[in-house]
């Protein structure tokens, strides 16, 4: 593939594209207010003409009971692999407007960066996938791989139609490689390949005793009081080394090579920074582990919130009845959800006294994922960006979840490749929402260069 010619051609389109991507970002796709139904359909006919007009065959809005799916696809390269590209076109409310510099769906170039909402998350990088298949058939003609596309209307909200719609349409979605470009690189012109997601075990735990809170003066000191069995129970979930207790919780945590240490070990990082991102006072985490390592690769487990008792204003005697904790935990690789939530429950049982009652209701759970970076699909997404950028990329997980990334790995066995060209202080769910350009462009261009990669030409 003539690379220089590929380059040239963005380098020599940039206003035009730019405009494109602005007719787009005008509509006011907000997905979670139920005003704007005319707006997300006005926008999914818009990615649909968009598609079209790049060369994108068979494009369809598949009607859901919500927002409709757009599917396009351009399949002329038998025996070649096949790339399935997800994007959503939804986009978060504007709330405060006050706050915006320009009006949200007004987009504006300001120094190196284009504003709007939608420009990072997802419609700029929906787009720079349209733009690719557009460069590429200029310069190329034809593809080394088959291309498919799946762009929602509901990420923002949950994406409550795509699982069903991608279980049900297993066929129509079948792929080698699935690429999402909805995340952020580390850092301004610091390509960077997300590998991994933790997963989720969550539980609610309550400590019984009485039927109803009781006097503290008439019972105080002759029966259990659950807030201090709960109270205790929690004080034995973690070592002083910053450690899960809950026996065998780390038997199935997948050992991590040096290389992925090193990898992230690589990383521009500082506590300063990271404790002005975070307003916290201090770094905390589990004992022989940095910062990143405890966000990405370790395993935790953390209470979020506690209540039973007495919470009002001045004083009430009481024993109360029951205490309540909801507890997650955030698992990685090869850590099962079910096997989690079992462990733990075994363990709050065994130390938990007989002096009161333990309930356990599971909330909901995901799991991990990764593609390891020595997959091929990972080494031609890495290549591509070094090529594009000119250094080699950062390997990075991610420390929350993308159900989606489960199910596309689940219902069509294909590996999923985060190609994210956002950047984490973009502001993507709040005002001034923007876009680097460079990484727009040349995000054209690593696509471009990607299916090239993967097409093994
Ligand atoms: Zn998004």
């Amino acid at each position: 593939m003539d690379y220089p010619r590929l380059f040239e051609f963005v380098e020599s389109r940039k206003e035009e594209f730019l405009a494109e991507l602005g007719s787009i970002l005008r509509i006011q796709s907000v997905s979670a207010d139920p005003t704007k139904k005319g707006e997300m359909l006005r926008c999914a006919e818009a990615v649909s003409a968009a598609m079209r007009s790049v060369g994108i065959e068979n494009v369809k809005l598949h009607e859901t009971e919500g927002n409709p799916l757009v599917y396009g696809d351009y399949q002329h390269s038998p025996g070649r692999p096949t790339v399935l590209v997800y994007g959503h076109y939804d986009v978060q409310p504007v709330d405060p407007v006050s706050e915006w510099e320009t009006p949200p769906f007004e987009p504006t170039v300001r120094g190196s960066d284009l504003y709007a909402r939608g420009s990072s998350d997802d419609k700029g990088q929906l787009f720079i996938h349209l733009k690719a298949f557009q460069a590429m058939k200029t310069i190329e003609g034809d593809f080394p791989v088959n291309l498919k596309y799946i762009f929602e209307g509901e990420e923002e909200i949950g994406s409550v139609h795509l699982e069903p719609f991608i279980r049900s349409h297993a066929d129509l979605l079948k792929a080698d490689v699935v690429v999402i470009s909805d995340t952020a690189m580390y850092g301004r012109d610091m390509p960077t390949i997300c590998y991994g997601l933790r997963g989720m075990a969550y539980t609610e735990l309550t400590v019984r005793n009485a039927q109803v809170d009781l006097h503290s003066g008439s019972f105080g000191g002759a029966v259990e009081n659950p807030v201090h069995v709960l109270a205790d129970i929690i004080s034995r979930l973690h070592d002083r080394y910053g450690r899960v207790t809950v026996p065998h919780f780390y038997d199935d945590v997948a050992q991590v090579s040096d290389v992925e240490r090193e990898e992230i070990a690589r990383l521009p990082y500082s506590d300063a920074e990271f404790l002005r991102q975070s307003g916290a006072v201090a770094p905390f985490g589990e004992y022989g582990y940095s910062t990143n390592e405890r966000l990405w690769i370790r395993p935790t487990l953390d209470v979020n919130g506690i209540f039973g008792g007495f919470t009002g204003e001045g004083a009430k005697t009481i024993i109360p009845s029951k205490a309540t904790a909801k507890i997650s935990m955030r698992l990685v690789p090869d850590q099962k959800s079910t096997r989690v939530l079992d462990l733990f429950e075994s363990f709050v049982r065994e130390i938990a006294p007989p002096t009161a009652i333990v309930e356990l209701k599971k909330l909901h759970s995901g799991e991990p994922a990764i593609t390891p970076i020595d997959h091929p699909a990972v080494r031609a997404a890495s290549a591509a960006l070094e090529q594009v950028f000119g250094a080699k990329p950062y390997f990075i997980r991610e420390g929350g979840s993308i159900p989606e990334v489960l199910t596309f790995q689940e219902s069509l066995g294909a590996p999923v490749v985060l190609l994210g060209f956002g950047l984490p202080d973009e502001n993507s769910h709040a005002p001034n929402e923007h876009l680097y350009l460079r990484h727009f462009f040349d995000g054209i261009k690593t696509v471009a260069v990607l299916y090239d990669k993967i097409g093994g030409k």
